[in-house]
């Protein structure tokens, strides 16, 4: 298989990961399969793909946050060099999970506790961390909500997340995930609740503190258009497979997989006016089962006699640009590079 161009020193490396889901009568569901990636630091690597791609569990990997009956069953996920896989579940809550890795979810308002100012909240995190006083304590929460634009951080720590607005408790969120100064933020949908005013508020802290603190960041979202804005590499999974990979510029401009072209019509910009928004037709196979050929092949415009039986592979079709389609193999159809 062609992998990616290797990057200089990422501060993660994914290698080959597979995640599967033991279910009843012997059968599997293959969440992720055979998927790499590699994250530099200070950079956003944007996750696209509709619901059941295999996004979320992918990322919940890199935390060892799979739900069960799931399964890391293959690969190894390196920060800084070092297999975190092989971590036991003290290790990954000492050295992994909210100090080199932290995670928000879509939800603001499920994932903040109610009964509890956000004050309480975020000291809660820098008790389980660090070995500061009280008041030390406080004063680092307020500072968190400052650093996050919530505006009066002194009285407002006191409050509950009801008396915020969706953005605000987004906000108090992010604060969290940052309060020990994490390399990697996996942001899951972070922006899907909130209204396009909000999404681009809370875009624009992301960037602010990649910026700022050379963050690395792994968003991921159902909108191609959002990523591509956003991010500096965009990675397209689809039935748990990585389909294209690539700069976001170069995507954006010049994707190759018939799935991202179908994900590039399939969402509004709001910029342009009586645009034809397709839906991509079918669904997304059933994972199952064991497959034949491409995944994608019941549902793709462009799809071939080889297509329905002989699976294809990742090829680096440019520079740091991969694609798994047979439209890119010389032995199928004698195109070495497309789009549109
Ligand atoms: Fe379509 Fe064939 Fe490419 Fe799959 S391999 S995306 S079916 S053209």
């Amino acid at each position: 298989m062609t992998r990616p161009s290797h990057q200089s020193d990422p501060y993660i490396a994914a290698k080959n990961l597979t995640i599967e889901f033991e279910l009843s009568g012997g059968r599997k569901l293959v969440a992720v399969d055979d998927v790499s990636f590699e994250i530099n630091r200070g950079e956003i690597l944007g996750i696209v793909g509709e619901s059941g791609s295999g996004k979320t569990i992918l990322a919940k990997s890199i935390l060892q946050l799979v739900p069960p009956p799931g399964k890391i069953e293959q690969g190894s996920i390196l920060i800084d060099g070092v297999d975190i896989l092989q971590y036991s579940d003290e290790e990954m809550r000492k050295r992994v999970r909210g100090t080199e890795v932290s995670m928000i979810f879509q939800e603001p308002l499920s994932a903040l506790n109610p009964s509890f100012s956000v004050g309480w909240q975020i000291e809660e995190v820098f008790k389980l961390h660090r070995e500061h006083d009280r008041n030390t304590r406080r004063q680092m929460a307020v500072e968190l909500l400052r650093k996050v634009s919530i505006p009066d951080p002194e009285r407002r720590i006191k409050e509950y997340p009801h008396q915020f607005s969706g953005g605000m408790q987004q906000r108090v969120l992010i604060a969290i995930a940052l309060a020990c100064d994490p390399k990697l933020l996996i942001a899951d949908e972070p922006t899907t609740a909130l209204d396009v005013t909000v999404q681009a508020d809370i875009m624009d802290l992301l960037q602010k503190m990649r910026e700022e603190t050379g963050l690395a960041i792994l968003l991921i979202s159902h909108n191609l258009n959002l990523v591509a804005e956003r991010s500096d590499q965009i990675m397209v999974l689809y039935a748990s497979q990585l389909m294209e990979m690539g700069p976001s510029a170069r995507i954006a401009e010049h994707p190759l997989h018939p799935y991202t072209l179908g994900l590039m019509d399939s969402v509004p910009d709001i910029e342009v006016e009586d645009q034809k928004i397709t839906a991509i037709p079918g669904e997304m196979p059933d994972l199952t089962l064991t497959r034949g050929g491409c995944v994608f092949q019941p549902r793709c415009k462009k799809a071939m006699e080889v297509c329905e039986h002989v699976a294809p592979e990742l090829i680096e079709v440019e520079p740091r640009h991969v694609c798994r389609c047979h439209l890119f193999s010389s032995e199928y159809s004698g195109v070495t590079s497309g789009g549109r």
